[in-house]
């Protein structure tokens, strides 16, 4: 494996009971780079996901990581599945980011406190640390969220449908947030979204998931009219408007 690669996929086919939800994947995720995973709901994103996070088997072919290292993940997770359930403040919801490292019964240590309020700070959400999580706005959640993958002082950060259900303005702040977050720490970003045009501007490199199909390659290959003509069978464009890349 080359040394800027993080996580390859070899041949790997994925599914669930009897059902093949895709086939023949072979794409490499380097170390750093932003990569986005995108495709309509039920087009296999978050399946590819549990395969990256070992939660499903490949069926056929290998999920392999740099070294054969164990990477650590920081897990965003869609902002609706913590939303109601917990009765915590935005801190101790951050503090969960350490039970991977912790154990879920040892008590967080004055460390692990000061770690969670340097991360609220890095997302700018410390004034929100005593605040109930149930109480937060969208973008506000999700900013507690990413500061609480931070706690794993991860590998690669997972995002999953970081910004959906926020209006553009709030959409924008959250890319941007992990744009500054990637290039302070070198992280990798690995972005899932239904939205074509959401990442146009800030990935480097893109899988395309459609009815089982897959492409993969740099953002400028894979928003082209053409594969998108030929993926989606649709007559888009891709405009330039102010220097950003628009399909319209
Ligand atoms: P996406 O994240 O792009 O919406 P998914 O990966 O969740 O898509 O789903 C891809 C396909 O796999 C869908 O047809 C879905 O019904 C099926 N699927 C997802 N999870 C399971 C599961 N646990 N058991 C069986 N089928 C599943």
């Amino acid at each position: 494996m080359p040394t800027n690669t993080l996580i390859q996929f070899k041949n790997v086919t994925l599914g669930y009971g009897q059902r093949t939800i895709l086939t023949g994947l072979n794409f490499s995720i380097l170390d750093g780079e932003f990569f986005a995973i995108i495709g309509a709901n039920g087009s296999g994103k978050t399946t590819i996901l549990r395969a990256l996070l070992g939660i499903i088997k490949p069926r056929q072919g290998a999920v392999e990581f740099r070294d054969g290292q164990r990477l650590r993940f920081g897990y965003v997770p869609q902002r609706g599945i913590l939303d109601e359930i917990f009765p915590l403040t935005a801190r101790e919801l951050v503090l969960m980011g350490c039970y991977g490292r912790l154990g879920v019964l040892r008590r967080p240590s004055k460390a692990d406190r000061t770690l969670a309020d340097k991360n609220l700070d890095r997302v700018g959400a410390v004034r929100l640390a005593g605040k109930r999580f149930a109480d937060l706005s969208g973008g506000q959640k999700q900013r507690v969220l990413i500061a609480r993958a931070l706690m794993a002082d991860a590998h690669a950060m997972v995002l999953d449908e970081p910004t959906d259900g926020m209006d553009l303005e709030g959409q924008h702040a959250i890319l941007e947030l992990i744009e500054k977050l990637r290039s302070e720490s070198g992280v990798t970003v690995i972005y899932v979204t239904h939205r074509l045009n959401e990442l146009a501007n800030s990935a480097q490199r893109m899988l395309l998931l459609h009815e089982g199909r897959v492409r993969i390659g740099p953002t400028e290959e894979i928003l082209h009219a053409e594969v998108l003509r030929e993926v989606y069978g649709v007559d888009a464009r891709v405009a330039h408007v102010n220097g950003k890349r628009v399909i319209v």
